[in-house]
């Protein structure tokens, strides 16, 4: 296959694109669309200070990489989540990345700052343990761009995750979900953090042969605990659909950004209050649900 751009040889083939790139012309490509995702959401500008959340894999980490390489002020944020092999390995990638570029890290770890890594939470508040791990991550996210005087928090969500997120709020028409899965969410003077995806427009194969081409380094490995997840399956899903109708998947997403977005966003609307333990903001009356399962944690047996 020839490069669309220059004829040359091409690296990669986007179907959905009905085009194919060199390597030059694939960062081309790669970089555009997260400048055109950055600048139709407004996401931030070059003096703003970014905090961008990396697990370790390659979305997170090629997202971080971008901003940097565009010039923005970011650093990143790194939450060991104590889930054994994983988190260590992870940790490394992250690390590695660091040292490699001398950029600015926030490293959290569940365990020694607050007491619980989430197989355990999970296994004494008997859950599964994305969820834990899901309010977590969204805590310390908020909390860690607040202390820092962060701007806005950047996630390495893609194309394949947030329509994969969408195909099951539809699903179940969870109308509340709805009206938050956006791009952008934007601060709250109650207390949270603005809120962006600036990969939305890149899917999961792209960023891997971004990632692999550019030479960043990253765990290949999912998080054991998210094998079976519903995600993963919608994900398989939307792939096989892809296959028979290429262009499908971001049809689906952009088309629910464009037109569907808007008549959900009424059901976001709910007052913050301060936490009555942490002071960060919760809809709820005394504790928020993070310092809830904090204090689960300490009733319940081990
Ligand atoms: P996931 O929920 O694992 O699909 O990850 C979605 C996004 O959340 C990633 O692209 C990262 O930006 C962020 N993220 C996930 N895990 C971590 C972590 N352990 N530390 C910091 N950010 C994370
Ligand atoms: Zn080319
Ligand atoms: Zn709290």
């Amino acid at each position: 296959m020839k490069c669309t751009k220059c004829g040359g040889r091409a690296v990669i083939d986007l179907k959905r694109h009905n085009s194919g790139f060199c390597k030059e012309h694939f960062f081309e490509y790669f970089e555009n669309q997260v400048r055109k995702a950055i600048d139709e959401f407004s996401m931030f500008g070059l003096r703003d200070r970014i905090l961008v959340a990396v697990s370790g894999g390659k979305d997170s980490l090629v997202l971080w990489d971008v901003l940097m390489r565009f010039g923005y002020q970011a650093d990143g944020l790194y939450i060991d989540l104590g889930i054994g092999e994983y988190s260590s390995a992870s940790s490394q990638k992250v690390r590695d990345f660091v040292l490699a570029r001398q950029a600015n890290l926030r490293h959290v770890s569940l365990e020694q700052d607050y007491g619980y890594g989430v197989p355990e939470a999970a296994r004494r508040l008997r859950r599964a343990a994305c969820s834990p791990c899901g309010l977590s991550k969204r805590y310390i996210f908020n909390r860690e761009a607040l202390e820092g005087s962060y701007d806005v928090l950047a996630t390495g969500h893609n194309l394949d995750d947030e329509a994969a997120v969408l195909f099951g709020n539809v699903l179940r028409w969870n109308t509340g979900y709805l009206g938050r899965q956006y791009p952008v969410l934007e601060e709250d003077p109650g207390g949270l953090v603005r809120k962006v995806k600036p990969l939305i427009r890149l899917t999961e194969r792209e960023t891997a042969a971004y990632a692999v081409l550019q030479g960043v380094d990253y765990i290949v490995e999912e998080c054991p605990k998210a094998i079976g997840a519903r995600t993963t399956l919608y994900k398989q899903l939307l792939n096989d659909l892809e296959i028979q109708s290429p262009g499908s998947k971001q049809q689906f997403l952009y088309g629910f950004y464009e037109r569907g977005h808007d008549s959900f966003e009424a059901s976001r609307d709910v007052a913050l209050t301060p936490c009555t333990e942490c002071g960060q903001p919760t809809t709820r009356e005394g504790l928020c649900a993070f310092c809830q399962v904090r204090s689960r944690l300490l009733t319940v047996r081990a």
